[in-house]
């Protein structure tokens, strides 16, 4: 079987944000106190990363080395716990908060 050797060529061909949306199946996110978010990676190798929204920029910031290097030099740079912060926000406005009415009056 060479399934495997496959699958590894499939995945070399995925972009940096593509690899790191895929990451970000395994972190857990949850809410933090008094703000923001804390993200984990599910295999408890990492320690909990806190999350909040930069108040200039309105774009989520991540305490990760990964972020504050990366970010520098990089304006908009999403992290693995961005993306999962992120994941995490759209799934619950859309269980709780979105009201197709409230955007669009004319809806059902
Ligand atoms: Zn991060």
């Amino acid at each position: 079987m060479n399934t495997k050797k496959k699958l590894a060529t499939k995945i070399s061909t995925f972009t940096p944000a593509e690899e790191r949306a895929a990451r970000s199946e395994r972190i857990e996110v949850g809410e933090a106190e008094p703000y923001g978010w804390m993200a984990r990676s599910e295999s408890g190798a990492e320690q909990d990363y806190h999350l909040f929204r930069e108040p200039h920029t309105k774009r989520l910031a991540c305490t990760c080395a990964d972020f504050v290097f990366r970010g520098n030099s990089e304006p908009g740079y999403e992290c693995k716990h961005v993306s999962a912060v992120l994941k995490y926000l759209g799934r619950r406005y859309l269980a709780e908060d979105y009201d197709p009415r409230q955007h669009h009056p004319h809806a059902a």
